[in-house]
């Protein structure tokens, strides 16, 4: 046994003392000295065909600053506490050995709370996650099976194998191998007798990641045999996207909704949720088959949903279903937080930069946006135009009247229970490695916020503080320290917008930067303690085209909105938390005055500080002001703006100077606004 193993050992047995311990855990304070160094990432195995990046082992990347402090907010509102005012991940939780719910609500609630505890070292929040790993690691049955025994569906089971793949990276537990071991030869030995059906068939590609995890870190060929039964029982998504169907705002009628009986495949094929976890299904599942096209199939899939479905906030619509490309339309919580995952793990396989750029505009925009400023209330479906969260029928798919609310558990409980995976593991993904060989290996930052890193890089021990102010300024400072002078890439991904960056190290300008795989900048030099990388990418204001040929301002990977003024009226005491409506205290049918031939003069930006809650309206660290005329006739109905009128537009309302901030602090907001014909502009 090496001397790391043995390391690991002892942190394993450090953390099984506490198995079946309640929150208050003292004796473990001595184990929350940061030493994920034993810990290496595990890379592909063969004959798997490798991906361009291997994702850190939960542990490595530390959050700091602005994003620390976000993750705080989360722990310190639901996340931290929703165990102690929502039954169905309480005590008498199915997944905790209760009589409770024994469905996909314990091991959704666990995916978010574990990566979040171990992400902020908190001894408590440890506590809380352990106590549902304990309950799964000890009740496993004796022909494998894992779950509470009232409940038998496969489903809810691929949750649970994600958050034990990441509790074992994070401590190297040994007896989450054996469980996944006998449970993967149980379901390999099942599935042709009872095999995945709607949720489970939609869904599998999430199960594959699992079974390819374990046999990275055992090699057991029956799990491919398992991987491949799992392609052939489970859903064709690649198909779907070859000869895309769905173009349409998706209707109930269509769908069959109506007839009873549960939810038919045109159903779950249109379903946001299952769309967003399906993105990454065709690079998971190249890694078995080895097909470049399978890999590519990724860019097929957003494009389509883009082209038909695409909204300026990063999402799809999907209230509940698959709706369009008007920005009234919603998209639900839960998508919003499995989209973010699929575009980790296809970022990771196929190292395409445009996945990492989407990947921000959905963690800085979407994500934020749909949530109170204390983390204690979401939506389940936010709008890019939303002019009113308040009890309403329109524009919903199938959704219900308090699908827009924030609230504890509005329309439905399941966004309660999954969104708390949304800032940990975009936290976690922020850099992962490079190369396919321990001696090839590198660093690559696919995305950016402030954090620091350890981990080891060619058997050499790597330290990486990121200090920025990413995304509401460009500029990022990289500090590289091996434990001595190591030659390695690092890979920085360039975003599309960033035209005209700049790369220095130590002081001196990088003379050709490129050369990092789509969309990247590599630099392979020797690294010696202390060496800074600053890279710069300018954020000009600028313009994108939407829905009947509407505008939305951007600014590097944010996106700003006209925030409407909020009037926000409690509907409901939530135990710990509440229920509540939004009305407009303002207008808010605004079309802009914009210059096409040279957008960035259009708006006057305004930089403040970027304090510990920067995605809220009272923080907002970036302002931009904008010229607008009102335009009558847009009027909302039931709560939902109508369809913006298609531009440019003719008003003869006079020029009103507007400001637009930051989509996730605006709640209320225009996101997509008309443009006014040229010739009115003054
Ligand atoms: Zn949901």
């Amino acid at each position: 046994m090496s001397s790391s193993s043995c390391f690991s050992r002892r942190r394993f047995l450090q953390h099984s003392a506490i198995a079946g311990a309640t929150c208050t855990l003292p004796s473990f304070a001595h184990a929350l000295d940061w030493t994920p160094l034993s810990f290496a990432a595990v890379r592909t195995r063969a004959p798997l065909t490798p991906g361009a990046f291997t994702p850190l082992p939960l542990g490595s990347i530390r959050p700091a600053g602005w994003l620390r402090s976000q993750l705080q907010i989360q722990a310190n509102g639901l996340s931290g506490h929703l165990d102690e005012t929502w039954a169905d991940v309480g005590p008498n939780s199915g997944w905790l050995g209760g009589t409770g719910e024994s469905w996909e609500r314990g091991p959704y609630f666990l995916d978010g709370l574990l990566p979040l505890a171990w992400l902020l070292d908190d001894a408590h929040l440890k506590a809380k996650a352990q106590r549902f790993i304990e309950w799964t690691l000890t009740h496993q049955a004796p022909n494998g099976m894992i779950g509470p025994s009232s409940n038998n569906d496969w489903w809810p089971r691929f949750v649970m194998l994600k958050a034990l793949a990441q509790y074992h990276d994070a401590t190297a537990d040994p007896r989450v191998l054996a469980l996944m071991e006998k449970y993967f030869r149980y379901q390999l030995n099942e599935l042709p007798a009872r095999p995945l059906r709607d949720w489970g068939r939609f869904r599998w590609q999430d199960e594959l990641l699992s079974v390819i995890w374990l046999y990275n870190r055992t090699g057991s060929p029956y799990l491919l045999d398992l991987a491949r039964l799992l392609h052939a029982q489970g859903y064709d998504w690649i198909a779907q996207y070859a000869n895309f169907q769905y173009t349409q705002k998706i209707t109930a009628e269509f769908i069959k909704l109506n007839e009873g009986g549960g939810l038919k495949d045109l159903a779950l094929a249109t379903h946001g949720v299952n769309n967003g976890q399906a993105i990454k299904t065709g690079p998971v599942w190249s890694l078995v088959s080895g097909s470049s096209t399978d890999r590519s199939a990724v860019l097929q899939m957003i494009a389509e949903l883009d082209r038909y479905h695409g909204l300026p906030n990063g999402m799809f619509s999907c209230d509940e279903h698959l709706a369009g490309r008007d920005p009234s339309q919603g998209s639900e919580l839960c998508t919003v937080v499995e989209f973010m995952f699929s575009l980790e793990q296809s970022l990771a396989i196929t190292g395409d930069a445009s996945l990492g750029d989407r990947l921000e505009r959905l963690a800085f925009n979407a994500l934020p946006g749909t949530f109170t400023d204390d983390m204690w209330a979401h939506q389940y479906n936010q709008e890019p135009n939303q002019v009113e969260c308040s009890l309403h029928h329109k524009p919903w798919v199938s959704d219900g009247p308090e699908s827009n609310l924030y609230g504890l558990e509005p329309n439905f409980g399941c966004c309660t229970a999954n969104f708390h995976q949304g800032w940990p593991k975009f936290a976690a993904s922020l850099f992962m490695l490079s190369g396919a060989s321990e001696g090839e290996g590198g660093l690559a930052a696919v995305a950016y916020a402030p954090c620091e890193l350890r981990t080891r890089v060619r058997g050499t021990a790597v330290h990486v503080v990121e200090e920025t102010e990413y995304p509401f300024r460009g500029s990022i400072r990289i500090t590289v320290n091996p434990a001595s002078p190591l030659r390695f890439p690092l890979q920085l991904r360039i975003p599309a917008w960033a035209a005209g960056f700049t790369l220095d190290v130590n002081g001196h300008p990088e003379v050709n930067p490129t050369g990092g795989g789509a969309g990247g900048a590599r630099i392979e030099r020797i690294w010696k303690a202390g060496d800074r990388v600053e890279l710069t990418l300018p954020m000009h204001p600028r313009i994108s085209r939407w829905f009947n040929n509407s505008i939305a301002v951007e600014r590097g990977p944010l996106v700003y909105s006209y925030a409407i003024g909020e009037d926000w009226v409690k509907l409901r005491d939530r135990g710990m938390t509440a229920d509540w409506q939004v009305f407009p205290a303002t207008a808010w049918n605004y079309a802009l005055e914009v210059d096409a031939s040279d957008p960035a003069k259009s708006f006057e930006v305004t930089a403040g500080t970027v304090g510990d809650a920067p995605f809220t309206r009272r923080q907002a660290p970036v302002r931009m002001s904008a010229k607008a005329r009102k335009l009558p006739a847009w009027r909302a109905e039931d709560g939902a703006a109508d369809p913006l009128p298609q531009s440019p537009v003719a008003t003869d309302q006079p020029v009103e100077p507007i400001t637009l901030i930051p989509y996730a602090a605006a709640k209320l907001r225009i996101t997509a606004f008309p443009q006014c014909k040229s010739e009115q502009n003054s």
